[in-house]
């Protein structure tokens, strides 16, 4: 059972009361301040305070996840959007989706987004890593450097030793640390699995033994951060109670919503003071020995440097804030994967459907996690992926279009089949059971933006724009998408389960009229990278935010580490590629880099 009692021996006091608009200095320092308890956030300052003569600070804006019920059990992580978990942003209207705007959800809690994401564990192709090098010129971003920091994160956790998961996965691209972020195949032996692999090699998608050994393309089981039962987050792996009431050298503040950094007063461009507002709405201040370390998320990081000073200079001006350093590439580079599910009736009565909408259904399943953390609500409702690529001859290609991706082994879309109906932008029917496929767009090269609010620009949201879908090339990956997912359902091995779409297939017919109904039925991700890019070390001026070692490029005492750093999209579900990269700087940090 998930225990209610909180215990967080070592988080701060908030500071007493004062008059708003007055600043506190507070008197304490720490060698490290950690912006941002997220994902990365929180393995960087529970391996920085590895160190016990290292004194390491973690303001985090959001609550605790200890005793969160909403944040535990897989099946329920839907419940945190739009919650006091969620720091409920919002797009712009994107005109490619019907001029929609979407909900951007992000993670207002210790572990951030790794604290309420949909768990599906995956840590990008190979050939990524092998461009992220390349782009930066340091060859320890490439696969094999990289494999050693995915390891040492993750606790993978054996399914049982039975012929249904012979060659399910490969234990070489695998870490065994059983207290660090579980990694979990589903192993419940539901219908859709021997559908949804038989179809793929009917319709020529071949098997991939592990979907994380690096060359994802084709069919796999889809493997979860959870750990016996629940989730496993950065939260729940390196910053537990256990983990805080035994360093007394490491303090996390809650519910603190940093606003800025400030350069030292005497030094133009040395970063190491972070303000914040506390829960009472006074604003603090406190400083760094060595350094900082930006690990707000890809919203949060731009928003946070661009009220330091450090942005596009215009952007500023426009929002009355002196620039400090012109960084034209702060807040832009957005890159993130559109999404869109399509959904088929069948005649299988072991779907999830009941489950969302039958109480008493989600009740039993709910009193048997109670009791022993097994069943359904263990996992999410999906079992395999799909990572798939455009034909090498397709017509996009003509007249000398550049293929994005990084290469002939990277994804351009991915699909993952589910046994319960999935549309957001279609109510589920009363009755009837469904499988849906979940369809991304993965290698686009849209780049959108993000920008302060300009009627409020010191604690205002992000402004959002990630211009999904307004390049033919990402159109052209989603349609082509969409019709692998209805060439894959046609499959002789759904037949028996009498799948058939409960969307007309004659949109099939013409691009137009698929591009209509993509408009009307795209939803946007949850995988932004890029707001605050790496490159080079000795890129021009403001071409990029970072260079390799994640130190801001132009000032002192300041590092980001979190997705906005990654020069491009993910070609895979973001939180593994963010694992590695804080494992990664952590070690970068310790070694004196
Ligand atoms: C709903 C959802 C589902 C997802 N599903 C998956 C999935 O299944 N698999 C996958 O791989 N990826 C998934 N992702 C994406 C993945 O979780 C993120 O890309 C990744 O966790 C981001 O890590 P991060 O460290 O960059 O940011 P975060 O984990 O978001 O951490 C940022 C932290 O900074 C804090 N913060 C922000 N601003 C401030 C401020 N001003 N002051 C103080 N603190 C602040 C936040 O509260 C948060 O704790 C999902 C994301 C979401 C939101």
């Amino acid at each position: 059972m998930v225990s209610l009692s909180l215990r967080f021996c070592s988080l701060l006091a908030l500071v007493p009361l004062a008059a708003v608009g007055s600043v506190i200095p507070r008197a304490d320092a720490y060698d490290y301040i950690v912006v941002g308890g997220g994902s990365a956030g929180s393995i960087i300052a529970s391996r920085l305070s590895e160190n016990s003569s290292v004194s390491v600070l973690v303001i985090e804006g959001g609550p605790s996840h200890e005793g969160e019920v909403d944040l535990t059990i897989p099946y329920v992580y839907p419940r945190t959007f739009r919650s006091r978990f969620d720091w409920n942003y919002t797009t712009v209207p994107q005109p490619n989706l019907g001029n929609r705007p979407g909900i951007y959800l992000r993670g207002h809690v210790l572990g951030g987004s790794s604290s309420i994401n949909g768990m599906t564990l995956n840590r990008a192709p190979a050939s990524d890593w092998d461009k992220i090098a390349s782009y930066t010129g340091d060859s320890s971003f490439r696969w094999d450097a990289i494999l050693p920091y995915i390891k040492k994160n993750e606790g993978f956790n054996r399914p049982p030793n039975t012929p249904e998961y012979a060659n399910t996965y490969d234990p070489a691209v695998h870490g065994f640390n059983a207290d660090k972020i579980g990694n979990t195949l589903v192993t419940d032996g539901n219908w859709i699995s021997q559908p949804a692999l038989q179809a793929a090699t009917e319709v020529g998608i071949n098997y991939v033994r592990d979907v994380n050994g690096g060359l994802p393309v084709g069919i796999s089981w889809q493997q979860f951060s959870t750990k016996d039962g629940s989730r496993s987050s950065a939260a729940t792996a390196y910053l537990n109670a256990g983990i805080l009431s035994s360093r007394t050298n490491l303090k996390v503040l809650l519910n603190a919503f940093v606003t800025r950094l400030l350069p030292v007063s005497g030094t133009d461009l040395k970063f190491t003071t972070v303000e914040y507002k506390d829960a009472s709405g006074n604003t603090v201040t406190v400083s760094a020995r060595r350094e900082v370390i930006l690990s707000a998320g890809v919203m949060s990081t731009p928003i946070i440097l661009m009220r330091s000073g450090l942005g596009p200079r215009a952007h500023l001006q426009a929002n009355n804030i002196t620039t400090i350093l012109d960084i034209p590439a702060v807040g832009q580079n957005l890159q993130d994967r559109c999404g869109a599910a399509a959904v088929w009736s069948v005649n299988a009565t072991d779907t999830d459907d009941d489950i969302d909408r039958n109480p008493a259904v989600f009740n039993r399943w709910l009193n048997q996690w109670n009791q022993n953390h097994t069943g359904r609500l263990t996992q999410m409702s999906y079992r395999q992926m799909i990572f798939g690529r455009v034909p090498n001859n397709a017509s996009i290609f003509s007249g000398g279009f550049q293929d994005p991706s990084s290469g002939p082994t990277c994804p351009h879309y991915e699909l993952y089949p589910a046994n319960k109906w999935t549309s957001p932008t279609t109510p589920q029917p009363a009755t009837g059971n469904f499988v849906s496929m979940n369809i991304f767009v993965s290698a686009s090269n849209v780049r959108g933006t993000v920008t302060l609010d300009p009627t409020n620009p010191l604690t205002g949201n992000p402004v959002i724009d990630p211009k999904y879908l307004s390049s033919e090339w990402d159109r052209y990956v989603m349609r082509d998408a969409v019709r692998t997912s209805v060439h894959y359902f046609n499959a002789p091995a759904w037949k028996k389960w009498n799948a058939t779409p409960v969307f007309d297939t004659a949109i099939l017919n013409s691009d137009a009229a698929l591009d209509a109904w993509i408009s009307s039925s795209a939803f946007g991700g949850v995988h932004g990278v890029g707001t605050a890019r790496m490159g080079p070390a000795n890129s021009p001026a403001g071409q990029d935010v970072v260079a390799p070692n994640f130190k801001v490029k132009g000032v002192s005492g300041l590092r980001i580490a979190d997705t906005s750093v990654f020069p491009f999209v993910i070609n895979g579900h973001t939180m593994g590629a963010t694992y590695a990269i804080a494992e990664k700087v952590s070690d970068l940090i310790k070694s004196g880099n």
